[in-house]
């Protein structure tokens, strides 16, 4: 479905594209902003700042505060005005008994300062067309984060970033990426990517050129929520995966149901004999803990640990 689109005419000077050249939005037109994905083009409103226009045609959607039928969108306003946000949250080694590395969580705040929750906008943002920007911003984040901390000095030695499936599947990717962590002079080795399985499937060429490129420079994959999508474990055997994060859904059930506690045991004892590191999702509490503390399981993320928190709160706490 092709929204409608608004132009303002209240702009001082023309729309001009990225070569300079006036440029006229033609109604409904359909451009694909990243492969496989179109997206009708989004007209700037009320632009006080004619720097945004010149984006218009470089990428439609970029830098561009949107309209779409009449009402600014939200997340994309959030990037200009750099509300986007990451969280950390610290994940805990077994074997080595302390904080070794942190989820990346991204947060967008409102108008009014109050947090909203990626479960909001992330979606949206896959949908509109934003999730590349929105990914490369909190990417940049979190390698600002790791220069300005020396994280690996305090014993955390990666970060693990969420990565949409449009992501995945989105030719520069790699390219993009290894130039962010160039510019922050930041080590690879300091970044694992979150791919979920769906991922894994959607674009499966596309991802793995991703992958190779990334992995050249030494950036290492997680497979996230896994248990949740098709839980081929032909991924895990395709694809090059350091790390398997097993879905909260199974520790919630852990103790309860056969099915959640033979699931854990069997993809942690697959995991160990092929040398792929699991972590567990979601642990709340310690009889979740006790439950899962025999199983051969080295990393545990969740609530008990410590909650996703703002990067000031992190630093108090861990560095
Ligand atoms: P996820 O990747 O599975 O991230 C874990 C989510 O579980 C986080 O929710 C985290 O706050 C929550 N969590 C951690 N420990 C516990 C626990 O003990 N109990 C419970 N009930 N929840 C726990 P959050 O931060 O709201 O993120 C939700 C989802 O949004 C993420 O799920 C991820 O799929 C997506 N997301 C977050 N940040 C990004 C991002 O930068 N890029 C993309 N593409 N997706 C992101
Ligand atoms: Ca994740
Ligand atoms: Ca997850």
């Amino acid at each position: 479905d092709i929204e409608t689109v608004v132009l303002d005419h209240g702009f001082s000077s023309p729309l001009t594209d990225h070569t300079g050249e006036p440029f006229r939005l033609i109604e409904q037109a359909v451009m694909e902003t990243f492969p496989g994905v179109k997206t009708s083009p989004y007209v700037m409103t009320g632009a006080s700042d004619s720097r945004f226009l010149s984006r218009v045609c470089d990428n439609c959607i970029r830098f561009a505060p949107i309209y779409i039928n009449g009402q600014q969108y939200g997340s994309i306003h959030a990037l200009n005005e750099k509300r986007v946000e990451v969280f950390y949250q610290p994940i805990f080694s077994v074997k080595e008994k302390k904080f070794t590395s942190a989820e990346a969580l991204v947060r967008i705040r409102d108008e009014k300062g109050e947090l909203v929750s990626p479960a909001e906008f992330i979606e949206v943002a896959e949908a509109k067309g934003l999730i590349i920007r929105l990914g490369e911003e909190v990417f940049r984040l979190v390698c600002k984060f790791i220069k300005e901390n020396k994280l690996t000095e305090y014993g955390i030695e990666y970060v693990e970033i969420n990565l949409s499936m449009i992501q995945c599947a989105y030719e520069n990717l790699a390219t993009e990426f290894i130039q962010i962590m160039k510019e922050y002079e930041i080590d690879p080795k300091t970044i694992v990517l979150e791919i979920t399985e769906s991922a894994s499937i959607y674009e499966k060429k596309v991802l793995l050129q991703n992958m190779k490129a990334l992995m050249n420079e030494g950036v290492r994959f997680a497979l996230d929520d896994f248990g949740t999508g098709y839980s081929s474990l032909n991924h895990i055997r395709e694809m090059p995966i350091d790390v398997i994060k097993i879905d909260r859904c199974f520790v919630e059930h852990v103790g309860e149901d056969d099915f959640s506690d033979a699931f854990v045991r069997m993809v942690a004892e697959l995991a160990s004999s092929i040398g792929v590191t699991v972590c567990v999702e979601g642990v709340e509490n310690k009889s979740q803990l006790e439950m899962i503390r025999e199983m051969k399981i080295r990393l545990l993320q969740g609530y008990l640990f410590g909650r996703p928190m703002k990067i000031e709160d992190f630093e108090k706490k861990y560095l």
